[in-house]
């Protein structure tokens, strides 16, 4: 009985963290975008997917940047992109 009661403990706590990680994806998705430290282009990716895959390095992130079409580390900039029009 007691071990039940730590298991749905456990449960609840696992879901609790996936959650707040998913939670914190979803805010970087939506409220940053990303310059490519090689051709300096502006952009965001195209799925929370795409941004959850980039490996975080701090302020940066390796993403598929869209105008190079490489695999480069990106700034994060807070913020939506400045005259965006592909929105
Ligand atoms: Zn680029």
């Amino acid at each position: 009985m007691y071990q039940n009661i730590m298991l749905i403990i456990a449960t609840i706590l696992v879901i609790g963290a996936i959650i707040g990680i998913l939670a914190v994806y979803i805010y970087i998705f939506k409220h940053y975008h990303y310059r490519c430290v090689k051709c300096s282009a502006l952009y965001k990716p195209d799925t929370l997917w795409q941004s959850m895959c980039g490996i975080n390095g701090g302020s940066q992130r390796k993403l598929k940047c869209p105008n190079c079409n490489t695999r480069e580390w990106a700034d994060m900039i807070k913020g939506a992109i400045p005259n965006f029009e592909n929105n």
